[in-house]
Formats: structure tokens, C-alpha cells, sequence
């Protein structure tokens, strides 16, 4: 198996083509930062600006995550600028998190990259669907999944005679007309015969609506990539008639984050990641660093506050980013959670502080 060339210091802004509704620059620009370092910390809090509003909103559905949602109110709360110049935070890791999200997306695409790169042209995107369940059933209806693909990986083996390689991407999403739910898998499969051997077993394994006989094949181009990479499911969905964003529904976002818990949403099936890198690269991709050109030498801190949507410096009074929303964006995420339950907080430091904060290493932003 040929090792393609590498992708060297992979950078984290990958995500920023994938954002859509990027907010634009301000025309002064912030002294203390250089502008690309700017930009994706203007980025960086908008996605934050949401994700505080939605981690409270998810907190105050309850249910088995309560926890873990409250964590993710805490996530890049507080940015330090080291003495080194660079800076450093904490992240909550979480799929209901926008700003790990941005993060968990570049990466992905990253690493499975050289993979992509390497298999070409014989890369194939496949989606594989199910009849959409209830809530109640989702968990079940996706081990379901992971074992009909399974029984199609062994055949596709066994009787067809062939290797197997391939990237699968689990998905959710939520249909509210009929409230029900619909995990399906984006794979990428190595080879046209493996494809469309995947394709047919899935209906002899799966529960597959018979009328839905043309899941389609297609060879993986640009935008294949961001179909598997993107997010796996959605966190702000259309209305189909209006055209216009809607509010996230904390109770469907509840039930899908349930039900996948402790799953994997990527899975590589018959190689191994590192037949395609170097482990060399692997480790720049984790020490990717912004370096805050004026704050050479000096050390300090940045706390989140969502009525500045930005984090402050509590002495000197500078903003990091100097992001400023659009009226429309903020009226939306404000409106996010009503007057009666706003004020939705975490219970009291719902773990000690230091293990917080060192529980995960230290994330190099
Ligand atoms: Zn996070």
C-alpha cells in the first residue's frame, strides 16, 4: 500500500470553508492579533456564542447527558495567552459543541485526507438508509445498522471474493413532521464492484423501505468530503417553506445525542489509519498553535461573557476577537431560550475546577 504524500502541519482553519455563515472581518482591525489568528477567533466565538445558548437549552431538558451538557457551558470559557505567546484552553469534546465541532471536522479531514488521496479515483460514496424509528427505537435501530454492515463486509469477503476497504460516517437527523428519526451511514468505499456489492447486501441485511431500492453510488469528489466530514447531524436545520433558520429542538437533539452515546460516528473498516501516515504528522496535528503577536512576553487571561459575545480580559478590559454579531443572529440565538427559563445555569462547579480543567490535555487552540 503506497503512503501518499503528507499534508504537513494540518491546519485547523480547514473547518472555516465548511462555515457557511462566517462572519465578516470588522473593517478596523484588532491590534493585539495578527488577521488570520483574528479571524478564527472571530469564528471561534460565534460558534461559542451559540454553543453556550444551546448547552443551556440542552441542560434544561435533562435526561442521561444533564451533565455533560453543563460541562459544555464551560467550554473555552476561559482563554490563557501563555508567556510563550501562545494560547491555550480547554474543550468540552462534544457533538452538541459548535466550536469542538469546527475543530472535530478539520481533523477529520486531516486525517482521512492521505486515505481519500490515495484511494482516487476508486473512492465511491455510498449511503446506506434505514425506514426511520421513533425515538425510543434509535438506539437499537443503529446497532441494527453496525451489524448489517457487518454481515454485508463479510459477504462482500467471503463470497464476493474481494477486499474491503472502506470509511463509514454514521448520521442522524430528525424529521418533525413525522417526528421520527432517520440514522443512516455515508460510506466510502474503496473500489466500483465493492460499492455496488455494499449496495445490494445492505437491502438483503438492512430494513430498507423497498421504494427507496436507489440509494445512490457516486464517485467521491470535493464535495463528497464535506458530506462525510460535516457534523453528524444537524444543529440548526430550515423550514422547508419559509426558507428561514428554525430553533433548535432541545428534545429531538436530546433523543439523538442519547441514543448514540459511547458510539462511534466514524469507523475505518479493513485498513488502519496508519498504513497512510506518518506518525510524525499525526503528532503536528495535535500541536497546530496560533501565536498572539503583541502579547509576546506577557501573560493573560480571557474569560467568556455572552453579552460581549466575545471574551474579555478582566484587566486590561481588551476583547480577543471583536466579533460582533448581526442583529438577525443575535436576536436568534437570544431568542433560543424564553424569558420564564432563561437564566439557565450549571449547578456550582459540577466538578472541582482542577479536574476540569486537567482531565483532558491541555488543547493547543
Ligand atoms: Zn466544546
Amino acid at each position: 500500500m503506497s503512503r501518499t504524500a503528507v499534508i504537513g502541519v494540518a491546519p485547523l482553519d480547514t473547518s472555516e470553508q465548511l462555515d457557511q455563515n462566517a462572519p465578516q472581518v470588522p473593517g478596523s482591525p484588532i491590534p493585539q492579533t495578527s488577521g488570520d489568528v483574528q479571524i478564527k477567533y472571530q469564528k471561534r466565538a460565534r460558534a461559542k456564542f451559540f454553543s453556550l445558548q444551546l448547552a443551556r437549552l440542552l441542560y434544561s431538558v435533562g435526561g442521561p447527558l444533564k451533565w455533560q451538557y453543563g460541562r459544555s457551558i464551560d467550554c473555552t470559557r476561559n482563554i490563557v495567552l501563555g508567556t510563550d505567546g501562545k494560547t491555550r484552553t480547554h474543550y468540552c469534546g462534544s457533538r452538541w459543541c459548535m466550536v469542538c465541532n469546527r475543530i472535530r471536522t478539520a481533523r477529520a479531514i486531516a486525517k482521512y485526507g492521505p486515505v481519500l488521496d490515495d484511494w482516487g479515483d476508486d473512492a465511491y460514496l455510498v449511503t446506506l438508509t434505514i425506514v426511520n424509528r421513533p425515538g425510543y427505537q434509535l438506539r437499537s435501530a443503529i446497532q441494527e445498522m453496525g451489524k448489517a454492515f457487518t454481515s454485508c463486509k463479510r459477504s462482500i469477503i467471503r463470497t464476493h471474493k474481494m477486499d474491503f476497504e472502506a470509511i463509514r460516517k454514521l448520521e442522524v437527523t430528525y424529521n418533525a413532521d413525522r417526528n421520527d428519526y432517520h440514522p443512516h451511514y455515508h460510506v466510502v468505499v474503496r473500489g466500483h464492484a465493492q460499492a455496488i456489492a455494499l449496495q445490494e447486501l445492505w437491502h438483503k441485511f438492512a430494513p430498507t423501505r423497498t421504494s427507496e431500492s436507489a440509494q445512490d453510488i457516486r464517485q467521491m469528489d470535493a464535495g463528497g468530503r464535506v458530506e462525510v466530514f460535516k457534523y453528524f447531524t444537524k444543529l440548526l436545520t430550515k423550514d422547508k417553506e419559509t426558507g428561514k433558520t428554525k430553533p433548535p429542538d432541545p428534545h429531538s437533539l436530546d433523543a439523538i445525542f442519547s441514543a448514540i452515546k459511547g458510539m462511534r460516528t466514524y469507523q475505518t473498516v479493513g485498513f488502519k489509519l496508519s498504513d497512510y501516515q506518518d506518525p510524525e504528522d499525526e503528532k503536528l496535528l495535535t500541536e497546530s498553535v496560533d501565536t498572539i503577536i503583541n502579547h509576546y512576553g506577557e501573560e493573560a487571561s480571557y474569560v467568556w461573557e455572552q453579552d460581549y459575545t466575545d471574551w474579555l480580559c478582566s484587566e486590561s478590559g481588551e476583547l480577543l476577537s471583536g466579533y460582533e454579531p448581526s442583529e438577525a443572529w443575535r436576536d436568534f440565538v437570544d431568542a433560543m431560550i424564553s424569558e420564564e427559563s432563561d437564566g439557565i445555569q450549571p449547578p456550582q462547579e459540577p466538578i472541582p475546577r482542577s479536574i476540569a480543567y486537567y482531565s483532558k490535555p491541555y488543547l493547543a487552540t
